[in-house]
């Protein structure tokens, strides 16, 4: 592969952005070297500076769930743009792709557009702590809700009641408020909410995690999180900014039958444009300005070529009777194909999956929790990441990331990946 266009574009970027990237992820720390500037893409194809093909996994980390460009949704952005791109004034299009939305997922009456998933969620615990007037929430390690200072605590010393936070900027303050728990761990939810009675305005969760590769809830731990908000006047939160519009038309509520009282969307809802949107009943969502106190506010929320591009995508989700059943065969023959070769050449590992969802960790044991995923052996995996990526294929920059799978992937660029897995393989 020809890497010096992609070497002299990030070096031009690092003089004017820090780091030469506007998210983090995207620079390559986590397995070194120097990350791709594309140029075009096209339903599971990446086109780089360079000139070279890439068979993407990761589809802007999860919206392009029909592909690159997708014909639909560029026509309707197209469209819409001619007319003018903001108004800051209520428009048609914002009922009608909430109207969808509402019917798609289970258990909403009410939804309000934002323009991140980190706004959806940030926004989601502000309802939360309004209406129940309790100011602390619980999340889990290793569980990502977006960039908000409340959500940047992660695991400090495991035993530590109170949250560390883990970037500077974020106060002491604020990181009180966030008790942090083990995910699928029910044990340290209970000890935290007998530690903090009636202070608890929220549980927030991933309901299938995919920001520590991908950990599926185990045990009923989903309905169990639900058993223990009810007896103690908890909100459970899903944060399905990844698992929406992605595991099922109404995400991991419909998949596994348990449903929170708020929900957070993000990425598939907005078809590649910036789109978030939290969701909940009535009762819940009435306490939002300008009908109750809590305040939410955006200039460019709800605006035409978002909602264009977010109801082209759901459009299409919702009258394809069989995409979900298409994605989770892709996945399953990705997964059965790479844990084969993988086998074949003797290289430990634990494959994890649900839906179009999958992460490939390198680990003899059960990844379940963040303890287990961060034990995976990062040198490996930063072989395999660069070895894929010169075979063309190019997977998430991290070994703490999911893969997202696309409906533009035929079951020859499967084949095409799995063969680039044996390949790897035999230099790892
Ligand atoms: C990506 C993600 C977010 C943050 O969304 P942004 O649009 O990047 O702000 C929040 N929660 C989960 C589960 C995510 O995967």
């Amino acid at each position: 592969m020809l890497y010096q266009r992609r070497s002299a574009l990030f070096s031009e970027a690092e003089k004017v952005i820090p780091g030469g990237v506007n998210s983090p992820v995207r620079a390559f720390k986590g397995v070194g070297g120097t990350p791709i500037f594309v140029k075009e893409a096209k339903g599971a194809y990446l086109y780089d500076e360079d000139g070279n093909r890439l068979i993407d996994y990761i589809n802007s980390w999860g919206p392009m769930i029909l592909g690159h460009a997708y014909k639909p949704v560029v026509d309707a952005v197209v469209e819409k743009a001619k007319k003018g791109t903001s108004f800051g004034m209520p428009t048609e299009i914002e009922t009608k792709i909430a109207q969808l939305a509402v019917s798609m997922v289970p258990n909403i009456d009410k939804i309000r557009f934002v323009n991140s998933g980190t706004e959806a969620c940030m926004s989601a615990v502000r309802l939360a702590r309004g209406y129940s007037g309790k100011e602390k929430i619980i999340k889990f390690a290793g569980c990502y809700h977006g960039h908000s200072d409340s959500f940047l605590i992660q695991a400090g010393s495991g035993a530590s009641t109170f949250g560390t936070p883990n970037s500077p900027g974020v106060t002491q303050g604020t990181a009180k408020d966030t008790l942090l728990a083990q995910y699928n761990d029910i044990e340290s939810v209970k000890n935290l909410i007998d530690a903090n009675k009636g202070e608890i305005a929220c549980i927030i969760v991933e309901p299938v995690a995919g920001n520590m590769g991908c950990i599926p809830p185990q045990n009923n731990f989903l309905q169990k999180l639900r058993d223990l908000c009810d007896a103690h006047d908890i909100l459970l939160v899903f944060d399905e900014v990844m698992t929406g519009f992605r595991l099922a038309k109404g995400g991991a509520q419909e998949l596994y039958g348990v449903y929170a009282d708020i929900l957070c969307f993000g990425k598939v809802i907005g078809g590649g444009l910036p789109v978030g949107a939290f969701a909940a009943k009535s009762e819940i969502m009435d306490h939002l300005a300008p009908v109750g106190p809590v305040y939410q506010a955006g200039t460019l929320s709800g605006n035409p070529l978002a909602m264009a591009a977010g109801l082209a995508m759901l459009t299409s989700l919702n009258s394809d009777v069989d995409i979900f059943k298409r994605l989770a065969d892709k996945t399953e023959y990705l997964h059965q194909g790479i844990h084969k070769v993988l086998l074949d050449n003797k290289i430990v590992h634990t494959i994890n999956r649900v839906g179009s969802m999958i992460s490939v960790h390198f680990h003899s044991d059960p990844v379940t929790d963040f303890d287990s995923a961060a034990n995976g052996n990062n040198e490996t995996f930063k072989k395999f990441f660069h070895g894929m990526l010169d075979a063309g294929v190019y997977i998430a920059p991290s070994a703490f990331e999911t893969w997202f799978i696309t409906d533009a992937l035929n079951y020859e660029d499967l084949d095409f990946t799995i063969n680039a897995v044996n390949q790897v393989a035999k230099t790892l």
